[in-house]
C-alpha cells in the first residue's frame, strides 16, 4: 500500500458553489462539522464563472434533504421563492389538445397485493366505462383543482397516497444552502481554478489558483458543472453520450412575470422538436424551451419560448447547451463527481436535483475513512449507474411512446431504437400489464402506467392477478376510491391558501 493510499480522508476540498456544490457543503458539514474533530469542509468558486442558474423544479426526495439538514419548511420556502409541486401536467404530448397529469404518490391504494391501477387496466381493457387514470392519483387531483394539502399517516384518509415537492428559484436554494454550510464551518475559497495537481499515484493533489494560491486537499468533490474540470479534465473519467436516445441538447430559459393562482404543478407542453416548461414561483415563472438543434435552430427555438409564455418577460431569454449522458465513473479515485459534472438528463421529470442529492447519501453509504477508495468506487459506481439509466429510460419512454408523427424530431423520437432494458420492460407491460420496480429504480409502476396511458399506450392484458379479485369488488373499490379522492381534493385548501398558512403572512 502506498503512502498516498493509506492517508486519511480528512479535508473535503469541493469546487463549485452551484446547486450541486452547496448542497453537498451542508450535507458533509451536518455530517463531519458537528462536533470538533480533524475533519475539514472547503469549497472553491470563481465569481466569474457563472453557474446555470436554472434548475427549479424537484421531486419530493428533497424533502429528505430538508429533514437531514433539520431544516424549517417555512423558512426555506420564504427564502427561495419556493411554491408546492404535486405533479408535472403533460400538453399536447399525444397529439394537440391531449392533456394528462404525472402526479407524486400512488395511483390507488393495493388491492390483494396488486395495485388499484391494475383493477382500472383490467376494466378498461375489457371495454367497460373507467373514470380517467388521473383521478386514481390523489396529487394529481390536488392539482387539477388548484388546491393543496399535505399527505398523511392515516390510512382512512386518501391523503396518504399524496406526494409533494417544490419549485424553487435555484440561486437562491444556492445562497440559502451556502449560509447553512458557512453557519456550520465549511471555507468558502473565491478564486478560479488555473490546474489540478495529482500525486505520483495519479489522485488528485490539489488545486492551483489563478492568483497563485495552492488548495490541497485529501478527498475532492467535482460540483465544477459541465467543465467536468477534475473528473473529466484531470483524471479522463469519459463521458457516454446518450443524445442518441435523448436528441434534445439545447434549452433556451426566460423568466416572466407570475400569474395567479399559481399552479401546483410544472406544466410541460409538446412543441415541435421539444417540449417547453413552465414553473410557478411565489414572485415570477420559469419557462423554458428544451430542443433538439438538429431539428430547430436557436433563433426559431427563442421565437417558440416567446410565443408561448403567458406573461410579460422579465430577463432576456438565455441560451444553454448540453450533452445528455453521464460519466462512466462518477468516483474515480479520490474524486466524486456530483451534479452536472457527472452527468446530465434533460429535466422533463425534473430529476437532477434528485441525482445529486442521491449521489451524496450513496457516499454516505460508502463514506472513505482513507484516500484509498477503489473497492468502495467500484459498489457506488454500479448503483450510481444503474440508478440514472432506469430514470434515462423512463425519459425515452416518454418520446419513444407518443403517437405524435407531426415533425422531423417526432418522427425520429418514435421511430429510434431504443436502450434494451426499456425494450424488456415494455414488453412486459404490452404483454400483461405487468410493472416491475427494483430496489432501486427511482420512478415506481405508478409513474410508468401514468406515462403509459397518458400517451394511450394500453397493453394486450391486464396482470392476470386482477382476475383473482371478484369484479363486483374491484369495481366497488375503484368507485369508492375515486370519490374519496375527489372528495378530498374539492375540500383542501388552495395552493395560495395553504402557502399562505405556512408563511403566515398574506400572498
Ligand atoms: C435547461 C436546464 C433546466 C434544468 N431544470 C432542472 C429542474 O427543473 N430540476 C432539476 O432538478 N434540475 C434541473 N436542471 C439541472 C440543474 O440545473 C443542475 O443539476 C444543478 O443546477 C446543479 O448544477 P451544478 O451545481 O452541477 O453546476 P453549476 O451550476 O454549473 O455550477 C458550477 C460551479 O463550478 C464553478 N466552477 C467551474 N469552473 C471553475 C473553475 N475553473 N474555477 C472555480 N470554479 C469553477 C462555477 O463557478 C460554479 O460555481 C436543469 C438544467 C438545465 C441545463
Amino acid at each position: 500500500m502506498s503512502t498516498a493510499q493509506a492517508r486519511g480522508a480528512d479535508h473535503f476540498v469541493i469546487v463549485g458553489g452551484g446547486t450541486a456544490g452547496w448542497m453537498a457543503a451542508a450535507c458533509l458539514a451536518r455530517l463531519l462539522l458537528r462536533t470538533p474533530g480533524p475533519q475539514k469542509v472547503s469549497l472553491v468558486e470563481s465569481e466569474d464563472i457563472p453557474t446555470i442558474g436554472v434548475g427549479e423544479a424537484t421531486v419530493p426526495s428533497i424533502q429528505d434533504m430538508l429533514r437531514y439538514l433539520n431544516i424549517d419548511e417555512a423558512d426555506f420556502v420564504d427564502a427561495t421563492d419556493a411554491t408546492y409541486k404535486l405533479a408535472i401536467r403533460f400538453r399536447d404530448w399525444s397529439g394537440p389538445g391531449s392533456d394528462f397529469f404525472h402526479g407524486f404518490g400512488e395511483l390507488g391504494p393495493t388491492i390483494d397485493n396488486l395495485p388499484l391501477f391494475q383493477h382500472w387496466l383490467r376494466e378498461k381493457i375489457a371495454g367497460a366505462p373507467v373514470p380517467p387514470l388521473s383521478d386514481l392519483s390523489m396529487s394529481a387531483q390536488l392539482a387539477l383543482h388548484n388546491r393543496f394539502a399535505k399527505p398523511t399517516t392515516n390510512g382512512n384518509s386518501p391523503l396518504y397516497m399524496a406526494g409533494y415537492a417544490y419549485h424553487f428559484d435555484a440561486g437562491k436554494v444556492a445562497q440559502y444552502l451556502r449560509g447553512y454550510a458557512e453557519a456550520k464551518g465549511v471555507r468558502r475559497i473565491e478564486g478560479r481554478i488555473i490546474e489540478v495537481t495529482q500525486d505520483d499515484q495519479g489522485d488528485i493533489a490539489g488545486l492551483r489558483l489563478a492568483d497563485g494560491r495552492e488548495i490541497a486537499g485529501d478527498f475532492f468533490i467535482d460540483c465544477s458543472g459541465f467543465a467536468g474540470l477534475l473528473i473529466g479534465k484531470t483524471l479522463g473519467s469519459d463521458y457516454e453520450d446518450w443524445s442518441h436516445w435523448l436528441p434534445c441538447d439545447r434549452a433556451v430559459a426566460m423568466p416572466t412575470q407570475g400569474l395567479r393562482p399559481i399552479a401546483p404543478y410544472t406544466l410541460v407542453t409538446a412543441r415541435a422538436a421539444g417540449w417547453t416548461w413552465r414553473i410557478p414561483l411565489l414572485s415570477r415563472l420559469g419557462n423554458g424551451y428544451v430542443y433538439a438543434s438538429r431539428f430547430c435552430d436557436d433563433e426559431t427555438a427563442r421565437q417558440t419560448l416567446t410565443d408561448a409564455v403567458d406573461s410579460a418577460p422579465v430577463a432576456e431569454p438565455r441560451l444553454l447547451r448540453f450533452t445528455p449522458g453521464r460519466r462512466r465513473h462518477p468516483w474515480l479515485r479520490n474524486c466524486l463527481s456530483l451534479g452536472l459534472a457527472s452527468g446530465f438528463l434533460e429535466p422533463l421529470e425534473s430529476t437532477s436535483i434528485h441525482l445529486i442529492f442521491a449521489n451524496l447519501f450513496r457516499f454516505f453509504d460508502y463514506f472513505p475513512r482513507t484516500v484509498d477508495c477503489a473497492t468502495l468506487s467500484q459498489g457506488f459506481n454500479a448503483r450510481s449507474v444503474r440508478e440514472i439509466e432506469e430514470i434515462r429510460d423512463f425519459l425515452i419512454l416518454h418520446y419513444k411512446a407518443s403517437p405524435r408523427r407531426d415533425t422531423d424530431f417526432w418522427r425520429y423520437v418514435t421511430g429510434m431504437d431504443i436502450p434494451d432494458s426499456l425494450s424488456a420492460k415494455s414488453e412486459v407491460f404490452r404483454q400483461q400489464g405487468k410493472l416491475f420496480a427494483d430496489y432501486y429504480d427511482f420512478f415506481k409502476p405508478a409513474s410508468w402506467m401514468a406515462i403509459y396511458d397518458g400517451l394511450g399506450v394500453v397493453p394486450d392484458a391486464a396482470d392476470p392477478l386482477a382476475a383473482l379479485v371478484p369484479q363486483d369488488k374491484a369495481r366497488a373499490i375503484l368507485r369508492d376510491v375515486t370519490e374519496g379522492i375527489r372528495q378530498a381534493a374539492l375540500t383542501a385548501p388552495t395552493h395560495e391558501a395553504a402557502l399562505s398558512a405556512l408563511l403566515r403572512r398574506a400572498l
